[in-house]
C-alpha cells in the first residue's frame, strides 16, 4: 500500500502521440511523438475527482454526470435526493444515489451538515411553482453558508474533499464502496488506442502536479490556509474508521509534519496534531487544485445559440502538460465513461479527449486554450492574468503586440482564424470535434474519421 507513496512524475505511455518534454522557458509540456494530422485524437484521460458543479447540482447526476437530454429537459430537476436530504446531491435514479452513498455519505453529505446547514430548505437554485427549474443560469450564488464562500469557493472545497475521499479509497481498496463505483477500471493504457479506456490515476499523480504557489495574491493564500483549518476536523472524522496505515499513508503523501506521519498509532498524536497536519496537506491539495482542474462544459443545459456552459469540475493529473496557446493546436472535450458491464449508467465523471485541430510536427508542443477564442488580445490577456494567473506571451499575442505597436492593423477585429474550429451555423457556438468523439457511445454505425461533427448542433461537415 506504501509502496508508490512518493512515486516518480507520471509518464505518458511509450506509445502515446503525445510526448512529456521540457520546453525552454514553460517547464514540463506535452509535444508530438511522431507527425500528426488534424483531427486524430492524441489522449483520452480519466478524472482523478469530480463534482458536478453548485449551478448544475438540480440538473446532472452526481453520481453517473448524466446530462439532461435539452435545455427544456435541464428545468425539470432530477428525480432522487440524497437520502439524507442534504441538498447538494441529486441524482438520475435511485441506483445511482446508491451507488453514490458511501462515498457521498463522507463527504459531501457530511460538508453539507457542516457549512451548508440550509442547503436543502433554501437551496441554490430554488424550484418553481410549478415544480419545474428556471432556465439554466451561469451565476447561482451556491449554497448558502456563513462563511461568505462564493459558489466558487464552495466548489473548489468540494473538489479537493472529493479529491481526499479518492485517496482514502485507492488506499483502502474496497473500503468505501465495495471497489465498484467511481474509480473505473483503468487497463494500463500502455498498448492501447487514444480513445480505449485510460489508465487510472492514481493520487501521487495529483500530488506531483505543480502548485504555483506565487502566482497567488497573499489574500488568496491566505484564504486557502482558513479553509483548509477549516476542513482539517472534518478529515480527521472523514479517516476515523479508517486503519491508522492508511490516514499515515495519506499523511505522508501530503508531506504533512513527520512527527504525525510517523507516528507508529494514533494514539500517539493528538487530534489537534492530526488536525494540523490534515491543515498543512489541505492547503496543498487546493494549490494543486485551483492551478489544475479542468471545468466540464455542454451545450444540453441553455441550447447551442448560448455560451458553452459549464457543469463539473474535475482534475485529471495525466492531462495538466497542455500548456496555453490562444490559438490552440488541441482541442478537448469531456465524454462518457461508458456504461459498465453492470450498469446502465457510466460509472463516474467523463473521460477528457484531446484531439488535434491542426497538423502538428514532430517535436512540436501541443497546446490547448484555457479560455473561449476571443480575438481581441488586450481583453483576452486580461483575463488570463486575472482566470489563470500568468502573462500570456504566445505567439499570437506577441504577433498581435507587434501589429498594435506597428499601428498597421486594427487588432480588435475579428481574425478569422480564430473562428476556424467554431461551428458556421449562424448562432451556433459550438465548436467542430472529430466525428468519432461524439459517436464513442452511441450505437450509430461509424464514419469516417475525417469528417467533423459540431458538439453543440450537431450539424456535419467534411474536414
Ligand atoms: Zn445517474
Ligand atoms: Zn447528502
Ligand atoms: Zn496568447
Ligand atoms: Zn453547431
Amino acid at each position: 500500500m506504501t509502496a508508490d507513496l512518493l512515486a516518480p512524475p507520471w509518464r505518458a505511455p511509450a506509445t502515446a502521440p503525445l510526448q512529456i518534454a521540457t520546453v525552454p522557458g514553460k517547464g514540463r509540456a506535452f509535444v508530438a511523438r511522431t507527425d500528426l494530422a488534424a483531427g486524430e485524437i492524441v489522449q483520452r484521460c480519466r478524472a482523478y475527482g469530480a463534482i458536478v458543479d453548485s449551478q448544475s447540482l438540480r440538473r446532472v447526476c452526481a453520481h453517473c454526470f448524466a446530462l439532461p437530454a435539452s435545455p427544456d429537459a435541464a428545468c425539470r430537476p432530477l428525480p432522487v435526493a440524497c437520502r439524507a436530504d442534504c441538498g447538494v446531491a441529486f441524482y438520475c435514479s435511485a441506483a445511482c444515489e446508491a451507488g453514490a452513498w458511501p462515498r457521498h455519505r463522507l463527504i459531501d453529505c457530511a460538508l453539507a451538515r457542516r457549512f451548508f446547514p440550509d442547503a436543502a430548505t433554501r437551496p441554490a437554485v430554488p424550484l418553481l411553482p410549478d415544480g419545474r427549474l428556471p432556465p439554466w443560469q451561469a451565476d447561482h450564488p451556491g449554497p448558502r453558508n456563513d462563511r461568505d464562500w462564493d459558489a466558487y469557493t464552495v466548489d473548489m472545497i468540494r473538489l479537493v474533499m472529493d479529491l481526499l475521499v479518492c485517496q482514502l479509497k485507492e488506499n483502502s481498496g474496497a473500503m468505501v464502496d465495495g471497489g465498484q463505483g467511481r474509480s473505473g477500471h483503468g487497463n494500463g493504457g500502455h498498448e492501447n488506442g487514444a480513445l480505449d479506456p485510460p489508465e487510472q490515476p492514481r493520487f501521487c499523480d495529483v500530488w506531483n502536479l505543480c502548485a504555483n504557489t506565487d502566482n497567488f495574491s497573499a489574500a488568496r493564500r491566505h484564504q486557502f490556509a482558513e479553509i483548509a483549518a477549516a476542513l482539517a476536523p472534518l478529515v480527521v472524522a472523514m479517516y476515523a474508521d479508517a486503519p491508522w496505515s492508511i490516514e499515515r499513508a495519506a499523511l505522508v503523501q501530503l508531506r504533512a509534519p513527520e512527527a504525525v506521519a510517523h507516528a507508529a498509532t494514533r494514539s500517539e498524536v493528538t487530534a489537534d496534531d492530526r488536525a494540523a497536519a490534515w491543515a498543512a496537506g489541505i492547503q496543498q491539495l487546493i494549490l494543486r487544485e485551483e492551478c489544475n482542474s479542468f471545468g466540464l462544459y455542454t451545450f444540453h443545459l441553455k441550447g447551442p445559440t448560448a455560451p458553452r456552459q459549464g457543469y463539473a469540475v474535475a482534475v485529471y493529473p495525466h492531462a495538466v502538460f497542455y500548456n496555453h496557446l490562444c490559438r490552440p493546436n488541441v482541442g478537448h472535450l469531456p465524454i462518457p465513461q461508458g456504461p459498465t458491464a453492470e450498469t446502465a449508467t457510466a460509472a463516474g465523471p467523463p473521460d477528457m479527449v484531446f484531439y488535434t485541430t491542426m497538423p502538428l510536427a514532430a517535436g512540436e508542443e501541443a497546446c490547448i486554450a484555457y479560455m473561449e477564442p476571443m480575438s481581441d488580445h488586450r481583453q483576452r490577456r486580461a483575463l488570463l492574468k486575472d482566470v489563470f494567473l500568468f502573462e500570456c506571451r504566445c505567439s499570437v499575442c506577441e504577433q498581435s503586440d507587434c501589429a498594435a505597436q506597428a499601428d498597421t492593423a486594427d487588432v480588435t477585429a475579428p481574425r478569422p482564424d480564430f473562428r476556424r474550429d467554431l461551428c458556421p451555423v449562424t448562432a451556433c457556438q459550438g465548436r467542430l470535434v472529430p466525428c468519432g468523439l461524439i459517436q464513442l457511445h452511441s450505437k450509430a454505425a461509424a464514419v469516417s474519421p475525417s469528417r467533423l461533427v459540431c458538439e453543440a448542433c450537431g450539424t456535419r461537415l467534411s474536414l
